[in-house]
């Protein structure tokens, strides 16, 4: 993808500050931390989503996920992680990442959402249909 912000960073045409690499995936310091060491983990190659990438490739990706998480981890009290798909679910850049972050006590930052109930019946029925597009 020639105006991806990301594929820029991967063939080195836009700076980024890296924090670890492999053949095929590359963890870089997110531009505006909601913390710092915030980090981005996004395969080498261009996918938009998570739903889009093979199977093989978001296991290494994972594999570097789970990397980053255990570093960060040693410098914080907590780690979130965030993936967002599509412009509906706020995905700013098209090229499938995943946001490492680290936490700390007390840092007044919330990852919450209103806690909507079922109607009766209603949970069954969307497991029926979830079930049904596997
Ligand atoms: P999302 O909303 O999940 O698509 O998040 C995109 C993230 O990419 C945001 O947190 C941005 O701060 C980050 N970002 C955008 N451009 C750059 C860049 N050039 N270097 C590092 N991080 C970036
Ligand atoms: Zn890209």
């Amino acid at each position: 993808m020639t105006d991806c912000i990301f594929c820029k960073i991967i063939k080195g045409e836009v700076p980024c500050t890296k924090v670890y690499e492999d053949t095929s995936t590359l963890a870089f310091l997110d531009i505006a931390p909601i913390n710092p060491g915030h980090t981005l983990v996004i395969p080498k190659q261009h996918y938009e989503t998570i739903m889009d990438i093979p199977e093989n490739l978001l296991e290494n990706v994972t594999k570097t996920v789970k990397k980053i998480s255990i570093a960060l981890s040693k410098m914080s009290d907590g780690i979130s992680i965030a993936q967002n798909n599509k412009k509906s679910a706020n995905q700013l850049v098209p090229h499938l990442h995943f946001h490492i972050m680290p936490r700390y006590k007390d840092d007044g930052h919330k990852f919450t959402w209103p806690k909507e109930e079922y109607k009766k019946g209603e949970a069954e029925k969307l497991a029926e249909k979830i079930k049904s597009l596997l």
